[in-house]
């Protein structure tokens, strides 16, 4: 189905009206079958109102959003290459490490980053151990 705004020459009405196809409305025009709803006139067109024009601009607003996106990326890539510069990685026992270096403050480490669960960092938050989290990216995903 595809919606056009059709004008009437006549008496300047433009309404909407619901075709097949567009080939249905070129169809329905050669037959003059193509009426204005108010003064029934026959000089009714399309207006630049088109479908595609309507398209055109939805395609730029997507575009729009895949540039924010794009950025966005950047962005988590400069983070973490931050964090892999200057934090230690120890994956699945970050929960473990995190613990480890707050309760043993001698231990001279550099800070940790790693996976851990909701409840993990929900538990660490009620021991007192600050979590951040960060959005991150994995290589297969760029
Ligand atoms: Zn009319």
């Amino acid at each position: 189905m595809i919606k056009y705004k059709l004008a009437c020459s006549d008496c300047n009405e433009v309404f909407d009206s619901w075709f097949g196809s567009s080939k249905e409305y070129e169809k329905l025009k050669k037959k003059k079958l193509l009426v204005c709803h108010i003064c029934n006139s026959q000089k009714v067109k399309k207006t630049l109102m088109a479908p595609r024009l309507i398209n055109s601009k939805d395609k730029q607003k997507n575009d729009t959003d895949l540039v924010k996106f794009e950025n966005i990326k950047k962005t988590i890539k400069v983070y973490q290459k931050f964090i892999k510069d200057n934090f230690k990685y120890v994956g699945k026992n970050f929960a473990y490490e995190a613990r480890s270096i707050h309760y043993d403050k001698k231990k001279n480490t550099k800070g940790i980053y790693g996976k851990a669960s909701k409840n993990d960092i929900q538990e660490l938050k009620e021991e007192g151990i600050e979590t951040q989290l960060v959005p991150w990216l994995h290589e297969k995903d760029n």
